[in-house]
């Protein structure tokens, strides 16, 4: 089938074994553009427990075939995906803002970055490599390789709805694993446009499986086969930790990169414009739905009015609508469910005595009724004992808070459950370099904003945020292998010289 934006009647389905079929249960569930819900892009299937099982019946029996398939072989097939897709950029950001709501630019962003990475993966084929070490012993060769762990399961979440994709079956499908995929039932579209782009790269069949349908169902289904022997998660908290003891109870591996609290600390001697530019990016881009999203503003006294009046006159000028409109900067959060969530959270902040400066409701008339839209909001006065300090929103809301000095912001940046990604903005190397190494995070910036990757680039948290290794570069293949150490003893072959 043509690669398409489904129409609003079209019923998609599952990709098992080289195959498109129905799900056995014979359901489907449309699919809503969150910033306008009269518009459906096609049903996907609500599968059950019996297609899963499918899913994983054909990963299983692909994976010999596929892991003694050279390597460099492997990445071609990527690499021919990559060249499919690269052409189609336009129609793949339209796709992302319609399913998920983000404007079209970040859209073709985020395509964009997805593309980086099967490029990277695609020369990966090349680059799989163990190391060669001394030994104790005499007349011994010794060396590491590495080799596919097997069947594998990829679960993704709806914020990044390609790259995230992207970045678990392109390190994956390297390493020689086969792989069984379900994307988030609120965003299945970008993953079928990537698996059709596989498919026609000539990826064989069974490889590659692709189940959409409920997390309880079809999650639990592979999470609990013990033929899938690693699992790559990417989502909320509860739903990771939870998939994290069941997968660990049949002694699978797991990567869960999970929620975050994103802090930039801002010093008295940083560029205000910088950071204020910087702070803006972080905290609405993506409608402040990306796990690196800056949710907390860290301030010393010295710069806080200027601060805080700058990013209110900012926060005043964003236009909020459907992201597929010129002028648009930020569009509206995924579901009901999450604006709700960002709704509570704004009205437990005024209950906790937070000073609301900007924003703080739901927008409403003739551009904004139909779709999931909450005003960029700003709260000033945010104490560490609120729990807007501490708890993920995963939406539009930024909480500024007072810090003493620069030890104190430290302080603060770290007081949180997780440890996904944070920024500091400030013109003093000393200051700079001391919260590099102190801050309890996985990626670190230092005046830049909080979000970003590179294909090539470890991407992960640390505490609350991810178990695991750490995904994208050459540590998101690395996940997917055994690393296999050999001794070869070789005074036990013929001998053809006497040195030894
Ligand atoms: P979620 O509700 O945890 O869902 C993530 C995925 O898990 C979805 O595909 C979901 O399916 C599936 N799932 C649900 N129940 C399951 C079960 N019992 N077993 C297996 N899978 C199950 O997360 P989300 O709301 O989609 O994503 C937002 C969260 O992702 C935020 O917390 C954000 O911080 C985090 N995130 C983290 C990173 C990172 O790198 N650290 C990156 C992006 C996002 P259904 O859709 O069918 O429920």
């Amino acid at each position: 089938m043509s690669m398409h934006i489904p129409a609003a009647d079209e019923r998609r389905q599952n990709f098992i074994n080289g195959k498109w079929v129905d799900p056995t249960t014979g359901a489907w569930d449309p699919c809503i553009n969150p910033a306008d819900t009269n518009e459906v892009i096609g049903h996907f299937p609500r599968s059950g427990k019996a297609d899963a099982t499918a899913a994983i019946d054909a990963a299983t029996a692909a994976f010999p075939g596929w892991a003694n398939t050279p390597a460099p072989e492997r990445g071609r097939i990527i690499g021919r995906a990559h060249a499919i897709l690269k052409g189609k950029v336009d129609l793949l950001g339209e796709a992302l803002c319609r399913e998920e709501g983000k404007t079209f630019n970040e859209g073709k962003g985020e395509i964009m970055k997805g593309l980086n990475l099967l490029e990277f993966y695609a020369g990966e084929g090349f680059r799989i490599h163990g190391k060669t070490l001394p030994s104790e012993s005499r007349a011994n060769l010794c060396f590491t390789l590495r080799r596919p762990v097997g069947p594998v399961a990829l679960i993704t979440p709806w914020n990044f709805p390609f790259a995230i994709p992207v970045w678990k079956t392109a390190p994956a499908l390297i390493s020689g694993c086969t792989a069984v995929i379900k994307p988030a039932s609120l965003t299945p579209i970008c993953t079928m446009l990537l698996v059709q782009a596989f498919e026609e790269a000539g990826l064989p069949p069974g490889v590659l499986n692709f189940v959409t349908g409920p997390g309880g169902a079809v999650g639990d289904t592979i999470v609990d086969d013990p033929r899938i022997k690693a699992i790559s998660f990417t989502g909320s908290n509860s739903i990771g930790i939870r998939l994290y003891q069941r997968a660990a109870a049949r002694g699978a591996k797991v990567t869960a990169e999970m929620g975050g609290k994103n802090p930039v600390v801002v010093l008295d001697d940083a560029d205000l414009d910088l950071a204020v530019e910087g702070i803006i990016q972080g905290a609405y881009g993506s409608t402040g739905q990306r796990c690196t999203a800056t949710s907390r503003v860290v301030v010393t006294p010295g710069i806080r009015a200027k601060l805080t009046e700058a990013l209110v006159e900012r926060v005043k000028k964003l236009v909020v609508g459907n992201g597929m409109k010129a002028g648009v900067n930020m569009g509206p959060a995924v579901d009901k469910s999450q604006l709700q969530t960002d709704l509570d959270a704004i009205a437990q902040a005024k209950k906790d005595g937070a000073r609301l400066l900007v924003g703080g409701e739901r927008l409403s008339g003739p551009e904004h009724e139909r779709g999931f839209f909450c005003a960029p909001t700003i709260f000033d006065n945010v104490e560490q004992s609120h729990l807007l300090a501490k708890d993920e929103v995963f939406g539009p809301v930024l909480a500024i808070q007072a810090a003493k000095d620069p030890a104190h912001a430290l302080e603060l940046a770290n007081d949180v459950p997780f440890g996904l990604a944070a920024s500091i903005y400030t013109s003093n190397y000393f200051d700079a370099i001391k919260f590099v190494e102190h801050a309890e995070v996985g990626m670190l910036h230092v005046n830049q904003p909080t979000v970003g990757g590179e294909a090539q680039l470890p991407f992960g948290g640390i505490k609350g945020t991810g178990v695991g290794e750490k995904e994208m570069a050459e540590e998101g293949a690395n996940f997917f292998t055994h690393l296999k150490t050999v001794w070869l003893d070789y005074t036990g072959a013929k001998r053809t010289s006497s040195i030894y």
